[in-house]
C-alpha cells in the first residue's frame, strides 16, 4: 500500500466523522436541512462547505467506501466520481484504497 495513498484517504475519514457529528446534532435540532457539511476530500485545509439535505447525505453514506465532495475536489489517484450534482460529487474509493474507507466508517461496528 502506498504510503501517500493510504495518507489521502485518512485524510477524508477524518472530515467524514466530523460531518457525522454534524448530522447527529442538527438531526435531532433542526430537522431535515439543508445543512453546511464539510467538504470529504483529500486536501486537509479545505474548508468548503456544501448545503446538503439529511436525505442526500445519507444516500452518500450508504456505502462506506463513498464520500462527499466538492466539485472539481477530486483525487484521481484513489478514487473516481460516481455522481455529479450541482453543488457537489460523489466519489468511489479505488479498490486498493477501499479497505481503509471501510475500516475507518463510524457507521460499520468493528469486526
Ligand atoms: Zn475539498
Amino acid at each position: 500500500m502506498d504510503e501517500q495513498k493510504r495518507r489521502l484517504v485518512e485524510n477524508e475519514a477524518l472530515f467524514r466523522e466530523v460531518n457525522e457529528r454534524i448530522r447527529g446534532l442538527v438531526a435531532t435540532l433542526h430537522g431535515p436541512g439543508p445543512f453546511g457539511f464539510l467538504c470529504e476530500c483529500s486536501n486537509r485545509d479545505c474548508e468548503t462547505r456544501i448545503p446538503l439535505s439529511l436525505e442526500d447525505y445519507e444516500a452518500v453514506r450508504a456505502q462506506s467506501d463513498r464520500f462527499l465532495v466538492a466539485p472539481g475536489h477530486v483525487f484521481p489517484d484513489i478514487e473516481r466520481v460516481v455522481e455529479k450534482h450541482e453543488h457537489f460529487e460523489i466519489v468511489d474509493k479505488d479498490d486498493e484504497v477501499e479497505a481503509i474507507a471501510r475500516a475507518r466508517d463510524p457507521r460499520v461496528p468493528l469486526q
